[in-house]
């Protein structure tokens, strides 16, 4: 498909779906009103798509450090915020699992390693309790030779339909910012809780590695946090909007 074709596409699916918001704007006024007829044409809104999105970290918990000093955390919940702007303008019900720099642990909860599986418990909660169509965990990767480069996806080894999304994911990252990105996409276990233990198509989406010192300046500027969110977002339309 052309790349114009592609955007009309996507386009028509966002418009769609922001109708079904207006939609539902106007029926709840009419349902104030008392208005009997119109009040029936509530039932036929068409209920917005749920998709989950997972900044990696946060509050005490870091995660990788960049060859700068700059922790994980920020970068992932940067990229995140820009998808859930994308995809909540075109209508989509964007749930996250933080919107600020914290951990989402039981309050009272003492100790980093207990606050940890509380928090990673509290964000399953958050993705199985939703409803959701997919869910992508936004994440830095780390290494110690510092060649290594490039996004790479890991997906629920036991669903198709992860592998889907992570190989669509990763389709996007060649598109528009690495055309010589050859990373393999990998199944995960139970090794990765979140992934694998989501009720629907889940990925986590390894932005670049922070131990590279050309592509950690790139993640820790603003304008390609920015990139990157549009990125997992453009792959987000494409994985619902291609099935
Ligand atoms: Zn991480």
């Amino acid at each position: 498909m052309k790349l114009k074709q592609k955007l009309m596409t996507y386009l028509c699916a966002g418009a769609v779906l922001a109708t079904g918001v207006i939609g539902g704007h106007l029926a709840e006024n009419a349902v104030k009103k008392g208005a009997e007829s119109v009040a029936a044409s509530a039932s036929a809104v068409v209920e917005r798509p749920t998709v989950v999105l997972d900044a990696g970290h946060g509050g005490a918990d870091g995660g990788c450090v960049s060859v700068d000093g700059v922790p994980e955390k920020g970068i992932n919940l940067s990229i995140m915020l820009t998808t859930r702007d994308i995809l909540s303008l075109l209508g989509y019900n964007v749930v996250c699992t933080r919107e600020t720099d914290v951990s989402i642990h039981d309050a009272g909860i003492e100790g980093l390693r207990r606050q940890k599986i509380s928090d990673m418990d509290n964000r399953l909660a958050v993705i199985n309790g939703s409803g959701a169509l997919l869910a992508v965990s936004i994440h830095q990767n780390q290494f110690t030779d510092p060649q290594y480069h490039g996004a790479q996806m890991f997906y629920r080894a036991d669903s198709d339909e992860s592998l889907r999304l992570a190989e669509t994911l990763k389709e996007r990252f060649r598109n528009h910012l690495q055309p010589e990105n050859e990373r393999e996409t990998k199944p995960v276990g139970d090794e990765l809780f979140l992934i694998h233990n989501a009720q629907c198509p889940a990925v986590m989406a390894e932005c670049g590695f922070l131990s590279n010192p050309e592509e950690a300046a790139k993640l820790e500027s603003m304008s390609y946090q920015r990139e990157v969110g549009f990125v997992i977002a453009d792959g987000i339309l494409k994985f619902l909007t291609e099935q």
